[in-house]
């Protein structure tokens, strides 16, 4: 059996060990150290638009603090895009307040801005102001910011952006992670660069990133005993794992060049297969890291569904992955409230996420190729 091609898997640049040795021989093994204050400066330096970081343990406790700093409470409507990871609705419920879910719109597959106005003026209509907006640059694809912004800026709602998955990407020029009032980006072992676990909170103040490192540190008084005023939590990144991500801020680009050439891959792969489309940039406003690259099938004029090729490839030892299920189909959101036209399920229904690593050989890429012509083949 050939070995596994994972959707996207963990890929060191090499100099991350030497962060860790230095951890190590300074005892630096803690939620807190040199390695934890450079990688905050290298995010910085990266995004460049005066922002100030906040290296967290996840991307999920990044949008939890973005929810408080945002003074979201319990009863309080935030509006999310539907179509996305659950970590971008979870820390709403965190919070005691409810989630309404947006519709994506076709183009870029993320919060459609005509679904998030009405849902801002039924909110208003009914008395009741979101507190929040959650928008998701989903696979790295950045979504219609300019609409997005000035929606939420008309109405005066406070914009969180979940750039989980779009360090790199950009819009218009601007890095995607510099939109938001508040913005957040992961490091899981699957994103565009990992430190094994870990995120970070992107604010436009000192002030807030010193009130997220707060919270994040069990909200400690400043007294010689541990004295509390509020509810903190233990949401600090370590030490060690800042160290692997140091080593990956010098290959990010890099990496991203590498995913971009993946999707050139399949636009090639693809160009003369009817009823396949795959998810590719606008126009060129939008600039997509393409952390995974993914496709609709049509398969009325394929033959064949988005599922039976999923199979097809697993038989060959390929990972392939179902768009994200929209958050309003989801058992646990059941009861939730929704503003769309169907565009989410739909995508739902024939999307696919094909293996997009940054590190995937020329021996994978053929695998992979002769792998989809063979399952296309049978269909036709
Ligand atoms: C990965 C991801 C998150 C959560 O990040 P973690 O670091 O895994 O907690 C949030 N939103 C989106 C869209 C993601 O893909």
């Amino acid at each position: 059996m050939n070995s596994k091609i994972w959707l996207s898997s963990p890929h060191m640049g090499g100099n991350e060990l030497d962060f860790i040795h230095e951890a190590f021989e300074t005892n630096w093994v803690a939620p807190l150290g040199p390695n934890v204050n450079g990688f905050e400066k290298d995010l910085e330096t990266y995004l460049n638009e005066d922002v100030h970081v906040a290296a967290l343990a996840s991307g999920t406790a990044a949008l939890h603090l973005a929810l408080i700093l945002a003074g979201v409470e319990r009863d309080d409507d935030v509006l999310c895009q539907s179509m996305t990871f659950s970590a971008s609705a979870n820390p709403i419920v965190y919070q005691g307040a409810n989630p309404v879910f947006i519709d994506s719109e076709q183009d870029t597959w993320n919060m459609c801005p005509d679904q998030l106005e009405m849902a801002i003026e039924a909110g208003i209509e009914k008395g009741k102001k979101p507190k929040a907006v959650i928008v998701v640059h989903l696979y790295g694809m950045p979504a219609k910011m300019d609409e997005i912004v000035a929606i939420t800026n008309k109405h005066n709602v406070t914009l969180i952006e979940d750039a989980a998955e779009a360090l790199g990407s950009s819009y218009k020029g601007k890095k995607c992670g510099t939109f938001g009032d508040y913005s957040i980006l992961s490091f899981n072992g699957n994103k565009i660069i990992t430190t094994s676990g870990g995120g970070a909170l992107v604010c436009y103040s000192e002030e807030d990133k010193n009130k997220a490192i707060f919270l994040a540190t069990q909200a400690r008084d400043n007294a010689p005993h541990y004295q509390h005023s509020h509810i903190g939590y233990n949401y600090r990144m370590s030490n060690i794992t800042a160290g692997i991500g140091r080593g990956q801020m010098m290959v990010l680009d890099k990496h991203k060049d590498l995913r971009r050439g993946m999707n050139s891959f399949y636009k090639d792969l693809f160009k003369d297969i009817e009823g396949i489309s795959l998810l590719v940039e606008p126009n060129r406003d939008y600039y997509s890291n393409h952390w995974l690259s993914a496709i609709l099938v049509d398969p009325e004029i394929t033959g064949i569904t988005r599922e039976e090729i999923r199979l097809g490839l697993l038989e060959d030892n390929i990972e392939s992955r179902p768009l994200w299920k929209p958050m309003h189909l989801q058992p646990v959101f059941a009861e939730t409230s929704y503003f769309g036209t169907g565009v989410s399920e739909k995508l739902f229904d024939i999307g696919l996420c094909l293996p997009s690593g940054s590190n995937l050989t020329s021996e994978e890429k053929s695998r992979i190729k002769n792998s989809l012509h063979k399952v296309l083949e049978k269909a036709i």
